[in-house]
């Protein structure tokens, strides 16, 4: 069953078929043992606890990935954050590169309008609080990390991440191949890390940390490991709650210190697990939530500014001449940065004409992308085409010839590895495509970076034959990188 690929990470022969099944078995019982699982019924609320689970979907060894790659994707993540964070805090570069987007999408336009609700930047929080996630994948034809996209709201898998790689640490010894170099993950304890360092930094011992997540969230296991690292290492309490939990139990209170209580506890963190797709928002009742959050006190992860500054068009623009540098002072920082960046073309204004063309010319060298998160949302191909066809120059916003809210990419082409994929207790070989994800935490404090450092990675890894790779998505599974 599998092939001459496996011998990169093992560095031995390849797997008889006793030893995959024997892995497998090995695989599924660490994950039972450690939490890498998932839901397989819904929870209802934010409290109430999903009884039955399965191991989440993972690779059974990990995927060789080149670790000057690795290394170039780790050094530019935090400059991304520094950047995410000087967009969110400038009203008229967000204003104008978001301004056909949020004419032409009403997600978008209600996140905005909540910042602007807010009182826009003298409304802030005078702290921004990141867990953030910068996604690349190993361009072949290059040889760069390219970056996929800026994650700043809602970044996910810090904790079962860690546990894949600790899974695989111990298949590799298990298989004798202990010269194998897996990097350390520490994207949980990041994650805990940082909430705490914003807890901390509110100042207030009594206070909790409010998870916001989603009523039928499956990936329990992710989100509680941090709650736990939370209490055990920081002493911090963790409230879960949804957006309509919120809209009916949280209230802020009417001081200068606006004080955030949800069902009579005080609250100074809100983390958002949830909020960052239109589902998320089913009535009017989880956006009066989402304003109320933000108009609290509390810090939050991440204020709408922040979603804002993660969105598709934002990359895009910054990707433009001149982008990065409105930003960054260094220029070699600028440089560092610009080597990730994909083609990213704008689908508004007097470039849309041009960028049409390129991507009506060659339909499978690009991705279209409208400004969502949470996968399975891009067109590729022949809807990427159809899509295409549509435009219209001078279009009326929000008309089908109006392409404002999508941005065009360059379609990045990684190299085809094989993965011995084990999802619901079956196993498969199968032709693979990785995206690594570079985790990273960040404070502010007013003026002062208290904190931007990297801190862990997540591979996933999809097969070849799939345009989307969202694990909780179902397209992917967990894997880590094993560097070459
Ligand atoms: P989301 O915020 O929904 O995760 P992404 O930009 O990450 O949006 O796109 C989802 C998935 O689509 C990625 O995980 C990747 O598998 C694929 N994808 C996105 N952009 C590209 C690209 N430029 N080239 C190849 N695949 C891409
Ligand atoms: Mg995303
Ligand atoms: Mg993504």
């Amino acid at each position: 069953m599998s092939t001459t690929r496996l011998d990169a990470v093992t560095g031995g022969p390849a797997l008889t078929d006793d030893e995959a099944t024997a892995l497998r078995h090995e695989a599924i019982s660490y994950a039972a043992q450690h939490g890498l699982l998932v839901a397989t019924e819904s929870s209802e609320s934010g409290a109430t606890m999903p009884s039955t689970f399965t191991h989440a979907p993972i690779a059974l060894l990990p995927t060789p990935f080149p670790a000057d790659v690795f290394a170039l994707a780790t050094r530019v993540a935090p400059l991304f954050a520094s950047v995410s964070d000087a967009v969110s805090r400038d009203d008229a570069f967000l204003r104008e590169t978001l301004a056909g987007v949020i004419r032409a999408d009403d997600f978008t336009r209600r996140v905005w309008d909540i910042y602007e609700r807010c009182g826009g930047q003298e409304g802030r929080h005078p702290m921004e609080l990141g867990v953030l996630r910068t996604d690349y994948m190993l361009d072949a034809p290059s040889g760069l990390p390219l970056q996929v996209e800026v994650n700043t709201v809602s970044t996910s898998f810090m904790a079962l991440s860690t546990r894949v790689s600790q899974m695989h640490r111990r298949a590799i010894e298990w298989l004798g191949a202990e010269r194998a170099r897996l990097p350390t993950n520490s994207a949980l304890e990041l994650a805990a890390e940082t909430l705490h360092a914003g807890w901390r930094a509110m100042n207030d011992d009594d206070a909790r940390v409010l998870m916001v997540v989603q009523p039928c969230e499956r990936n329990v296991f992710d989100q509680r490991m941090i709650e736990a690292a939370l209490w055990e290492r920081h002493g911090v309490k963790t409230i879960r709650a949804t957006l309509r939990e919120i809209a009916s139990d949280a209230v802020v209170a009417e001081d200068d210190a606006k004080t955030l209580t949800y069902r009579g506890a005080r609250v100074s963190v809100v983390y958002y697990r949830a909020g960052y797709a239109p589902t998320d928002y089913p009535s009017e009742a989880e956006w009066d939530a989402r304003l109320l959050l933000e108009r609290s006190g509390a810090v939050k992860s991440p204020s709408a500014a922040m979603h804002l500054a993660g969105t598709k068009k934002v990359q895009q623009t910054l990707a433009s001449p001149g982008g990065l540098e409105r930003f960054v002072e260094c220029e070699e920082d600028v440089r560092a940065m610009r080597s990730v960046f994909a083609g990213l073309y704008a689908l508004d204004g007097e470039d849309a004409v041009a960028a049409v063309e390129l991507g009506l010319n060659a339909p499978e060298s690009y991705v279209l992308k409208p400004q969502r998160e949470g996968g399975g949302n891009n067109l590729y191909g022949e809807a990427l085409r159809a899509q295409l066809a549509k435009f219209t120059p001078d279009a009326p916003i929000g008309s089908d010839g109006d392409l404002s809210s999508f941005i065009l990419m360059q379609r990045i082409l990684p190299p085809v590895n094989r993965t011995l994929c084990l999802r619901n207790g079956e196993m498969q070989e199968l032709e693979t495509l990785s995206e690594l994800g570079i985790y990273g935490g960040y404070l502010r404090v007013g003026e002062d970076v208290a904190m931007n450092v990297v801190g862990g990675h997540l591979l996933r890894t999809k097969a070849a034959s799939s345009d989307e790779g969202g694990v909780a998505a179902g397209y992917a599974v967990l894997d880590s990188p094993c560097l070459t």
